[in-house]
């Protein structure tokens, strides 16, 4: 058991001073407001709870900034495939844990406690598989248990290269399964996350590309009733490739093909029309935005007003891993916005004029439900798993509520000071406990397959 005081907290029912919290077996066992501290509490100025990062797929950490160089074309969304494809065959089990670690590491440093992991490399660079059907997504369980970090591993169905059940390229081998084969990649990702505390599996079918009708309507059954996740409309070309094979868009064909609710979150759902928008907005599905990498990509800009205002569900991801940090996740969704629209605040509410809050508290709540996690938030039964900010910051000072995460949102840089999970602390002074040892193994890693 241990005991916390914080100066002000942000609890779910807002932002309350002289926050006591204390913690038994992982889990928080009382919160009070506006008390005094134990004398054996732990005390902080600042607290937040940890956000989830519904959307990554750790490997593409590793291949950060090797892709910002110009080729003999334009460059793409599908030149940079060609890239990933390039690096992804190159990771053997080892690199996949090393290379996990470290985006772990830095998704803890950057404030997030729990990541779903989109994992897509299922066999070996031959295309064969390991004896373990769930090899792969063993050594990111066995990242998040050196780490930390809560995980829901999303193993993922891919089986075609495009719309209609094209053949696959060369360079998407590894991703490959038939159906019994993807059945028996979740019944081993069962297995291995059931050690890790609080993991989670869900299913993913990769895209509309990847999978057919057919393949698609396996995937409820599959997932049984945990979360299922789907890229979805991030490219215009595959918006008109959907067009060109069905006669619709991909939002609207996946809403006339499976019974998109609560459990389901729609990777990017970048390009939707104004009856997407609404639908998905009216689903209770989560909208899975990925801000940094949907720039890096060059994807486009979500339709984030009129999806608010029809009282859409979101959460973030930080997808590529080309830079991992949740605050710079929440600030570059807003900007997209104001960008957008040329106007301030765009995400904003009537009810909560601070956009710091209504960023973060959707990313919170969105999340969670993209991943599976029942509690959330400082609140008795929830993990106790939460983030406390760096309160001699510049952008903090003399600041209280929400004007605080306006200020580390908008105003601040690497503003985390510690981190817990399960009680436990893994962040300190804005550095993971195992920071050096991971980054050690990283950088070998890294050698092997760069060399
Ligand atoms: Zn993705």
């Amino acid at each position: 058991m241990a005991g916390f005081w914080f100066q002000q907290a942000l609890l779910p029912g807002g932002w309350a001073d002289g926050v006591r919290m204390v913690e038994q077996g992982g889990v928080i066992a009382a919160v009070t407001a506006g008390t005094a501290p134990e004398p054996t509490d732990e005390r902080h100025a600042i607290a937040l709870p940890g956000l989830p990062n519904l959307h990554s797929h750790a490997f593409q950490r590793g291949m950060a900034g090797l892709a910002e160089v110009r080729g003999p074309g334009e460059d793409s969304f599908w030149t940079w495939r060609e890239v990933m494809y390039r690096f992804a065959h190159r990771i053997g089990p080892d690199e996949m844990q090393a290379i996990a670690a470290m985006a772990f590491v830095e998704m803890l440093e950057g404030g997030f406690t729990r990541v779903g992991e989109f994992h897509y490399i299922h066999q070996d660079v031959d295309g064969a598989a390991y004896a373990n059907p769930a090899e792969m997504g063993a050594k990111l369980a066995a990242a998040a248990a050196e780490t930390g970090i809560a995980l829901t591993l999303l193993p993922v169905l891919y089986q075609y290269g495009g719309f209609g059940g094209q053949a696959p390229g060369p360079g998407q081998k590894r991703f490959l399964n038939s159906i019994d084969g993807f059945a028996r990649v979740v019944e081993a990702s069962r297995a291995a996350v059931a050690t890790l505390p609080d993991g989670l599996v869900g299913v993913a079918p990769h895209s509309l590309r990847a999978v057919t009708p057919e393949s698609l309507s396996f995937v409820p059954a599959l997932a049984a009733g945990g979360p299922i996740h789907i890229h979805i409309a991030e490219q215009i070309k595959e918006v008109a490739d959907c067009h060109a094979w069905s006669g619709q868009r991909p939002v609207a064909w996946l809403f006339d093909h499976a019974d998109v609710d609560g459990q389901w979150c729609l990777v990017h759902a970048t390009h939707m029309d104004a009856a997407e928008t609404a639908k998905l907005a009216a689903s209770g599905a989560v909208a899975g935005l990925c801000p940094i990498t949907e720039a890096n990509l060059g994807d486009g800009i979500f339709n984030g007003r009129d999806y608010q205002a029809a009282g859409g569900l979101f959460g973030i991801g930080s997808d590529s891993n080309v830079l991992i940090d949740a605050a710079e996740e929440l600030r570059s969704m807003e900007y997209a916005q104001r960008l957008a629209h040329r106007a301030r605040n765009v995400l904003g509410r009537a009810d909560t004029p601070s956009t710091g809050r209504v960023l973060f508290e959707g990313a919170l709540a969105g999340g969670a439900r993209a991943l599976g996690q029942k509690d959330v938030g400082l609140t008795v039964g929830a993990a106790a798993d939460f983030v406390t900010l760096d309160a001699t910051q510049p952008s903090l000072a003399a600041r209280r509520g929400d004007a605080l995460l306006d200020g580390f949102i908008f105003a601040g840089q690497r503003m985390v000071d510690g981190v817990w999970r399960r009680g436990r602390r893994v962040v300190s002074g804005g550095r993971h406990i195992v920071r050096d040892a991971v980054a050690a193994r990283y950088r070998l890693a890294l050698g092997t397959i760069l060399s």
